[in-house]
């Protein structure tokens, strides 16, 4: 066997083992081959990443240099990003099967995301608002303190830089802990850091499980913000954690997304963005319009279409350009659960037109469309996080939304139409933190995201990353006397 790569813990500037030493193996599920080793940290080691980033916010330059300064160390963690966009893109693709293209694009939304947030904190400063009694108030974001990022393995870098970029361009310093199943980019991005002239401690990077590495962080009274990324479970079990030390939470969870297409839309532009919605990244997407709803009148004719664009769709080898949606699934346990999930809706009498083949020797599972499923049945209700699309018919405008309504996520909905007035009213009636319309998964970073319901607690993006990263203060000084 090749000699394996190592991903350490990045504390102080340093790559460093565990303190007792202890690794775990880091698979390719393509391949389904261990490719490398990452460090696996205890309580002992999330102690001196937390002591790391709680120095540095206490004593060091990072929350005290001007902002202009911060920017541009930022901005340069983003060129080097850019530069080695290759390599980072091969660590995402070899580490959780993306197909190589898509990974080349999250590295550029996740470079996108460090140079957004560099320039918004410092043209967001903060509000002036004069008053009548003769005084004015201002508002002043300082920082919050440590911040301790959850990331997941879905978008392992793109995530993982939602959360680091407005953390440390605010002023904080930060631990991340990165998901077990995909530790390579991240821990590379903490290198680059170094790289970058970061001081020591602004960037950590913590790697292990769930437990104790995460959550000793997320317990720890010496961290003042805790983000999240992951399923409604292990959300509900960190927002505990945080509530033991009032560490406000932001928590981005699962999904189930609704996806209307009504009789009068563009049949060609919805097929194609339903495809998008559930096959790409494998269906491995919070936002995945997993839940399909089509008006009777066009049913057949749309799942003709949909079938068909579904069954062409090339699936194999992720470093293969014709390979861009999907493949094998990020690890065999996630597998183990999809496919747990389609044999489900074989019991309970789902009707499949396509899919539903699980292959246990590349740990995928092909693109997969049910229809014929109770409302009450799991593979309906529940996330199931893969290429698999549950499709009902509606007949009238209120029973779409209704049903859309019926979960208890509300992290994203889709509609499809061609009259506006429908388009508005139902996308204010859906319960939802975004509502696309004849599109999807289209972001501008200064918008509000998040979820409402299981989907999640709180919103980030622009004004909204602010709000949480930062302490608001309000200034009031008498200019009248
Ligand atoms: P988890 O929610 O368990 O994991 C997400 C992250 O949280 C990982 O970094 C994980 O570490 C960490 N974690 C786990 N337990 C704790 C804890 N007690 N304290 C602090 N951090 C913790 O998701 P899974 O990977 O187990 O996936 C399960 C399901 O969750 C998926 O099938 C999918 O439905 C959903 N999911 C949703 C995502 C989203 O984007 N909203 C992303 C990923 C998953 P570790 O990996 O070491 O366990």
């Amino acid at each position: 066997m090749s000699e394996l790569e190592f991903f350490g813990h990045i504390i102080d500037n340093e790559e460093v083992e565990s303190i007792d030493g202890k690794r775990f193996d880091v698979w390719n599920p393509y391949t389904r081959e261990v490719w490398a080793q990452a460090a696996e940290g205890s309580a002992q080691d999330a102690d001196r990443a937390i002591t790391s980033a709680r120095t540095a916010f206490d004593e060091g330059p990072w929350p005290r240099m001007g902002r202009n300064e911060r920017a541009k160390m930022i901005h340069k963690l983003a060129d080097l990003m850019e530069e080695r966009t290759t390599e980072i893109a091969t660590l995402d693709t070899k580490n959780m099967a993306k197909p190589f293209e898509q990974a080349k694009h999250d590295v550029a939304r996740s470079v996108w995301n460090f140079r957004f947030f560099a320039d918004h904190q410092r043209d967001h400063v903060g509000e002036v608002y004069p008053m009548d009694s003769g005084h004015h108030t201002y508002s002043e974001f300082g920082p919050a303190g440590v911040v301790a990022a959850i990331s997941p393995w879905n978008f392992p870098l793109m995530m993982a830089s939602w959360k680091i970029a407005p953390a440390i361009a605010w002023g904080n310093t930060c631990i991340i802990k990165p998901s077990e199943d995909t530790p390579s980019s991240v821990t590379y991005l903490g290198r680059l850091a170094v790289e970058a002239g970061f001081p020591p401690g602004v960037l950590n990077v913590l790697n292990g499980y769930g437990h104790p590495a995460g959550s000793s962080i997320t317990g720890d009274d010496r961290v003042d913000r805790v983000t999240f990324t992951g399923s409604s479970t292990t959300g509900k079990m960190v927002m505990a954690s945080a509530a033991t030390h009032l560490a406000p939470v932001s928590l981005e969870l699962g999904g189930k997304g609704a996806n209307i297409v009504f009789e009068d839309a563009d049949i060609d532009n919805a097929v194609y963005w339903a495809v998008e919605a559930i096959f790409r990244n494998a269906g491995q997407i919070c936002l995945a319009g997993s839940r399909l709803f089509v008006h009777s009148s066009i049913y057949d004719d749309f799942m003709a279409k949909f079938k068909a664009a579904a069954e062409a769709l090339p699936i194999g080898d992720p470093f293969d350009p014709n390979v861009k949606f999907a493949g094998a699934l990020a690890s065999k346990r996630h597998f183990e659960k999809v496919v747990s999930y389609v044999e489900g809706a074989k019991d309970l009498g789902g009707h499949f037109h396509t899919g539903g083949v699980a292959t246990d020797g590349s740990w995928s599972v092909t693109p997969t469309i049910i229809d014929g499923l109770a409302l009450d049945a799991a593979p309906y209700c529940e996330e199931i996080f893969g290429p698999v699309c549950i499709v009902n018919k509606f007949e009238t405008e209120e029973e779409a939304v209704h049903l859309a309504n019926d979960t208890r996520y509300g992290l994203n909905a889709m509609l499809f139409t061609e009259n506006l007035s429908r388009a508005h009213r139902v996308a204010s009636n859906l319960r939802a933190g975004t509502v696309w319309v004849n599109c999807f998964f289209i972001r501008d970073l200064r918008t509000p995201f998040g979820g409402v319901g299981d989907s999640g607690v709180g919103r980030e993006g622009g004004n909204f990353s602010r709000e949480f990263f930062t302490e608001p203060k309000a200034v009031v000084m008498q200019i009248r006397r």
